[in-house]
């Protein structure tokens, strides 16, 4: 349910209304717009009467919101969110923001080397992993602490954002110190704890789609985000892998760019692609760069290295600088295309079934 409060709602009927939600054992998601107050529950809205809330002093409607992630929808959110990282303001209209850099940081030196090359190609946030998620415990698994030092300089050096993955809930103090927007990776999409542990700093949330994860489901997880008091959410397309595994794909996995066109229609918030690994390869990154784009993403992710043969993870997916800048170039040649020809994304279009 979503309580709309009139305008001029004052203070007591706002607490009013809060302490009936409070009453029944549940929690509040308070929002305060310029001109108006929109109230969230959390837990199980059943418990409260319906109708009773709408008569209350101050109450303009309740709504009764029918997908199962309701602080998420646009039902309870309706205008897109834009999400700040230092200047950089992502979502909505804006044009679109890059992400990128090496997939693991393997020295200040390499990270500065590749920092500044990806900065000159118009990069706006800067990527790199110190604690790695991987699959063989015999691969790199990323410097930790030693990373998220030099992510640190690096970043004020170059007077650029950064972003690093958060992989375990133990870390979150730790990385928080070091980096301006954390990710939660796509195996960690799951983890309600890391999830709300890392919502709970305020900082912007880098939340990739696990890649066995429904639509419906991620979103219940990225719910719990905004359930924590943090509205700083990003979510990332990154590829996804067809259950049972049978079928024998030519990429690594499948980059689903239907969701981001589904995700921008159900949910207010800016919608990331990430090519590089939802392709695997190098080869593919720039196609599907374009086609991200115009399916309207609000930015893109993308791994880089200058010397990807030695890159101590995902070399084969890396891009090089110059490869780069093409992507940059022709992704914001095609956001400007689709604001200019008046064809908006499907998620500007009304579905007919009465959900914005
Ligand atoms: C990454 O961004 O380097 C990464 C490991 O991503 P994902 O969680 O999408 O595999
Ligand atoms: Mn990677």
């Amino acid at each position: 349910m979503s309580i709309v409060m009139k305008p001029g709602a004052t203070k007591d009927e706002i607490s009013a209304v809060i302490g009936k939600i409070k009453s029944a054992g549940l929690k509040a998601d308070v929002s305060s717009g310029e001109y108006q107050t929109v109230i969230g529950i959390i837990g199980d809205e059943k418990k409260v009467d319906f109708d009773q809330v709408k008569s209350m002093g101050g109450v303009f409607d309740a709504i009764r919101i029918q997908v199962p992630y309701r602080l998420i929808s646009r039902s309870y959110i309706p205008e897109d969110v834009v999400v700040r990282v230092g200047k950089i303001a992502i979502g909505r209209d804006n044009p679109p923001a890059y992400i990128a850099g090496p997939c693991s940081i393997e020295s200040y030196e390499q990270l500065y080397r590749i920092g500044r090359a990806v900065k000159d190609a118009g990069a706006h946030i800067l990527r790199g992993g110190a604690f790695k998620p991987r699959t063989s415990i015999h691969s790199f698994q990323g410097l930790g602490l030693e990373g998220l030092e030099h992510l640190e300089s690096v970043g004020k050096d170059l007077h650029m954002p950064t972003v690093t993955e958060i992989r375990s809930e133990v870390d979150v103090e730790l990385v928080t110190k070091h980096t301006d927007v954390l990710q939660i990776g796509a195996r960690n999409m799951f983890n309600q704890d890391l999830i709300e542990a890392a919502a709970k700093t305020g900082k912007p949330i880098f939340f990739k789609r696990g890649f066995s994860a429904q639509i419906d489901e991620y979103l219940s997880f990225a719910e719990r985000i905004v359930a924590n008091g943090n509205r700083n959410v990003l979510l990332c397309e990154r590829g996804i892998m067809p259950l049972g595994g049978s079928f024998k794909s030519q990429t690594r996995f499948t980059l689903d760019l239907n969701a981001v066109p589904v995700l921008r229609k159900e949910t207010p918030f800016p919608v990331i692609a990430d090519p590089s690994h939802g392709t695997g390869r190098r080869d593919l990154v720039l196609p599907m760069s374009r086609a991200a784009i115009a399916s309207g993403a609000h930015g893109l992710m993308i791994e880089v290295h200058d010397r990807p043969q030695e890159a101590l993870s995902d070399g084969a997916q890396a891009v090089l600088p110059q490869d780069l800048k093409k992507i940059i170039k022709v992704s914001d040649l095609i956001f400007k295309t689709i604001r200019e020809s008046d064809s908006p994304f499907s998620g500007d279009i009304k579905n007919g079934t009465g959900r914005a």
